[in-house]
């Protein structure tokens, strides 16, 4: 059985900037307003027989896209990103990376792209262990992240795919098996 959670209808949603290193048009900062679709399939279970409670899937992707939204999508895993070590902001990058940080706390996130450099202001990131913030890099992340959420108490679900659009008409399509 599988159950389809679709997006725009559920308003699973969030609106980010990103850039993709080195290519020729998404290299620059730009926006998308993202739409997350999501299927998970499996056996019916528990006392509902459900594959997965609707509101409980609502849920956990809706927390993962407001980590992401309104926020420039860093991928700190990235080749090509090169971060400035000695920032004071550098270390543990990866325990920040869901911004906790206070607001107007003046901290920043300074890197280099070639010959460009940044300098962001730490609560306007989102930094993600990616090596992307490709769609293709965050579908990913979302079905992994999801799995983290459902693995102790959603053993019946056999995989989990996600498309997450770059606005209507593009998406990138992951399925995790689990
Ligand atoms: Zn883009």
């Amino acid at each position: 059985m599988k159950i389809v959670i679709n997006g725009i209808h559920a308003n699973l949603r969030f609106s980010s900037a990103h850039m993709i290193p080195l290519h020729e048009s998404c290299g620059g900062i730009h926006g998308h307003s993202y739409i997350v679709d999501v299927q998970f399939e499996g056996e019916r279970a528990g006392k509902f027989g459900f594959v997965v409670d609707f509101k409980k899937a609502k849920d956990i992707v809706r927390e993962i896209c407001s980590r992401l939204d309104h926020k420039v999508l860093i991928p700190s895993y990235s080749r090509t990103i090169e971060f400035v070590e000695n920032s004071e902001n550098f270390q543990d990058i990866e325990n920040r990376r869901f911004s906790n940080v206070q607001k107007g706390d003046g901290k920043s996130i300074e890197f280099k792209i070639m010959q460009k450099e940044y300098k962001l202001p730490q609560e306007d990131c989102c930094l993600l262990p990616l090596e992307s913030t490709s769609a293709e890099d965050l579908a990913e992340y979302f079905a992994e992240e999801i799995y983290k959420y459902l693995k102790e108490t959603d053993n019946n679900i056999k995989s989990i795919q996600i498309c997450v659009n770059e606005g209507i008409g593009q998406g990138a399509y992951f399925e995790k098996s689990v």
